[in-house]
């Protein structure tokens, strides 16, 4: 298993986005579907105020429901063209009827989609068989953490609710969970032995800059965590995580600008004309501190290198000039700007 295959990314799917990059459109959008969420997590970065970039909040923005959700949706996804869409919230399930005609036109282009949920809701039967469609389920740990961070979203709920589906375990570590010796080990082992799990991804808890918070890992806890995640890594099969993304995790990307998952991501929230910037955590946040599997898994990618040495994130860097370039090229031909510019919907 390489860095690629961790992301759920081939060589194909890494050969059509170095082609979109190319030609000035970023492969990967990030849509925040509804502004709705029945659940009051903790730490909940898209609730915060400065997740917009202040003087709104996500519970302000307007979002939209029905046919016009699925239209304007859609129109979105047609305008960027992106090969990968992560599909996030608010909880995505509260739009479960709107997703269920979403959902099959995105197979149908061959966009590959990641849905991510906190399961506080059955999860309709009929997406178990939609392809190129990644279900990925919200668990913070064993269930007396978990059930306290995430009420109504409980681990009763969630066993239930996967029924018949494949899904991804995405358990974001937060110091709460860091407290007891053997805790990973007891919550990969639970979900590798549960029939409905089909992969387990570990992000940490990324804070913002100066945040001072419960969530946040200490330096200590990182580097606890990275050894005990790199000794669990042989023992639990569905758990998806290589050596190169363990040492992104102990030495992240140090700004956005340094980020190949923020270089190379739109994200959107509810009213479809809102960008979050600089990537899907909005506000200004802690990179230096950062945890998400996304990031880790392409910033292992960016830091491999090719035969001769030189790293695949040299490469990127060049084409990601190029590719301004060419959208600049483009902007300038039509007077319509970039892809990257046309957020309004
Ligand atoms: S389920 Fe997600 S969007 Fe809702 S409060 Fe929790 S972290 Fe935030
Ligand atoms: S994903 Fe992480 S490293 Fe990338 S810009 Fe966001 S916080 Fe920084």
């Amino acid at each position: 298993m390489n860095a690629a295959s961790t992301t759920g990314v081939g060589a194909r799917d890494i050969v059509q986005a170095w082609g979109r990059i190319l030609a000035g459109y970023r492969p990967n959008i990030s849509i925040e579907i509804t502004k709705e969420c029945p659940l009051r997590c903790p730490g909940c970065y898209a609730y915060g105020d400065e997740h917009l970039g202040g003087g709104v909040t996500l519970r302000g923005l307007s979002d939209y429901k029905g046919d016009e959700l699925v239209s304007r949706f859609m129109a979105l996804i047609d305008r960027h063209k992106p090969l990968h869409v992560s599909i996030v919230g608010g909880e995505p399930l509260v739009r479960y009827r709107e997703l269920g005609e979403i959902l099959p036109q995105l197979a149908a282009r061959g966009i590959h989609t990641q849905l991510v949920t906190s399961a506080v809701r059955p999860i309709p039967a009929e997406w178990a068989n939609i392809p190129r469609l990644q279900l990925v389920v919200s668990i913070d740990g064993l269930q007396p953490e978990h059930d306290a961070r995430r009420t109504p979203a409980t681990y009763e709920r969630i066993l239930k609710h996967i029924a018949g589906q494949q899904m991804t375990v995405h358990c974001t570590i937060t110091r709460q969970q860091v407290q007891r010796e053997g805790y990973l080990e007891e919550f990969l082992r639970f979900w590798q032995g549960n029939e409905h799990t089909r992969l387990i991804w570990i992000s940490f808890y990324t804070p913002q800059k100066g945040e001072i918070s419960t969530e946040r890992l200490t330096k200590a806890d990182r580097t606890r965590v990275i050894a005990e995640m790199r000794r669990l890594q042989p023992l639990i099969p569905k758990l998806q995580l290589v050596d190169g993304m363990l040492k992104v995790f102990a030495d992240p990307p140090q700004s956005p600008d340094e980020c190949i998952f923020a270089q190379t991501t739109d994200c959107y929230s509810s009213d479809f004309e809102h960008r979050i910037t600089p990537c899907q955590f909005g506000g200004n946040p802690d990179c230096s501190n950062c945890g998400c599997i996304a990031s880790m898994g392409l910033e292992a990618i960016g830091r491999h290198r090719l035969k001769g040495g030189l790293p695949v994130g040299k490469v990127f860097n060049v084409s990601l000039k190029i590719g301004q370039a060419v959208a600049r090229l483009r902007g300038s031909v039509s007077g319509a700007g970039s892809t990257a510019d046309t957020s309004r919907a």
